[in-house]
């Protein structure tokens, strides 16, 4: 253990040669570590949450990674055009960041034996480490590597590729793999019938945590961006949008991201300014004024307008109408988001939780309520741990 430290110190030091495994690895053991010993025998089951489309290549024969992890921000434009003749038109993958656009770079690129070869997500590497089963993993981290969760299989475009024998097995998250492997369980004293669970990504999770779970329900963020996640019954996707859906057992987690959000608040406010200014809001009136608050050029949703510029005047000279008008021109950013994902068939918000950084202030709650025509609260859970916390409890069960 005591090496492992000294090893993620040396490498902080050093940016460039990282060993993201090593210090993901050295990561989860710490927290196993925190754990109290008195509690570590009645954990009945563990899951983990991990980075959306960050992929590592494992020999299945040896345990041992093939290539550098691809982190969930790389991307792969070389597999682009590959990936584009075989899926699809607009499909998810079909985004150089994509979890298949990222295995078929390092196919074509890697030189030696690829037999043995398995993919893995990050959550899928790190529960590994615990139940020791290779090649197992989630449908909501498979979406973006073409993995069709309507039809709970991959896509016979996908299986025809000389590849495909890479891809792991496909289980709904929260699904009890095995029970944990016994060095694991006797290095920490856990119980010989901890069950280790399939994971999600982390912004399900995140979801997962705010314990919305009826359709109509919904959890807008307001963090640097706004991002709206909605229960729905029905399956929606358009890709001019960037608006796809995720699976949640029988139904469907929709979701869109507006470029709109704090970080464009933060540009001209610091957060004890946001707080003292809001005091002066009256959220049940309407401010007259329209804004379209971007940090740069460009919007996906609820416009796919590559040009959208931002508007954030006349400014005016009072700072309490001017936050005011930036809240409430969000606000309506939100509500034209939830009324896409209607038009474009997916169940009527009934219900809106918020997360992220703008949840606390309780004066935009006000406006939104208004402006939205619905309940909006702050959700007393966020933490995408413990959304995984509510998956292993699932597979526990
Ligand atoms: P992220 O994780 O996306 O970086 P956070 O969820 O930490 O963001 O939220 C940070 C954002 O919250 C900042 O952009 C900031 O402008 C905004 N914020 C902080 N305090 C307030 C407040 N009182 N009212 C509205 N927005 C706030």
């Amino acid at each position: 253990m005591l090496k492992e430290r000294e090893n993620i110190l040396y490498l902080r030091k050093n940016e460039e040669t990282v060993d993201w495994l090593q210090s993901w690895k050295f990561t989860l053991f710490s927290l196993l570590e925190d754990l109290p010993e008195t509690l570590r025998q009645h954990i009945a089951s563990i899951s983990i949450d991990g980075t959306s489309a960050t992929t590592i290549i494992i020999d299945s024969a040896s345990g041992e990674p093939l290539s550098e992890p691809f982190l969930y921000n790389e991307s792969c434009p070389d597999a682009l055009p590959a990936v584009k003749a075989i899926a699809p038109a607009y499909h998810t993958v079909c985004s150089g960041s994509s979890t298949l656009c990222k295995l078929v770079s390092w196919w074509n690129s890697y030189e030696s034996s690829k037999e043995s070869a398995v993919l893995m997500h990050q959550s899928d590497w790190l529960l590994w480490l615990l139940h020791g089963k290779l090649g197992v993993s989630d449908y909501n981290n498979a979406l973006k590597v073409g993995y069709d969760p309507e039809n709970d299989c991959y896509p016979t475009w996908l299986r025809a590729q000389p590849y495909s024998y890479v891809l792991p097995l496909i289980q709904a998250p929260g699904t009890s793999i095995s029970v944990i492997k016994e060095d694991i369980q006797t290095r920490f004293g856990f119980s010989k019938d901890c069950s280790i669970c399939t994971g999600t990504t982390d912004s399900i999770a995140a979801f997962l945590a705010a314990r919305a779970t009826q359709p109509g329900k919904a959890v807008t963020s307001l963090g640097s961006t706004l991002a709206i996640k909605l229960l729905s019954t029905k399956k929606v996707d358009d890709a001019r949008f960037g608006v796809y859906s995720h699976r949640l057992d029988d139904q469907w987690l929709v979701g869109g991201a507006s470029n709109t959000g704090g970080a464009v608040l933060r540009k001209i406010f610091t957060d004890e300014q946001l707080e003292r200014l809001s005091e002066q809001i009256n959220p049940l009136e309407a401010s007259p004024l329209d804004y379209y608050p971007l940090q740069g050029v460009g919007e996906r949703f609820p416009v796919a307008d590559p040009d959208l510029k931002p508007r954030l005047d006349p400014r005016p000279e009072n700072d309490a109408e001017y936050l005011h008008g930036i809240l409430e021109s969000i606000a309506h950013i939100e509500a034209k988001g939830y009324k896409l994902l209607k038009d474009l068939g997916a169940t009527p918000v009934e219900e809106v939780f918020t997360a992220g950084g703008g949840s606390k202030n309780a004066k935009w709650i006000r406006i939104r309520e208004r402006v939205l025509g619905l309940p909006v609260c702050k959700a007393l859970q966020t933490e995408a741990a413990y959304g995984a916390a509510l998956l292993a409890l699932k597979g526990a069960e």
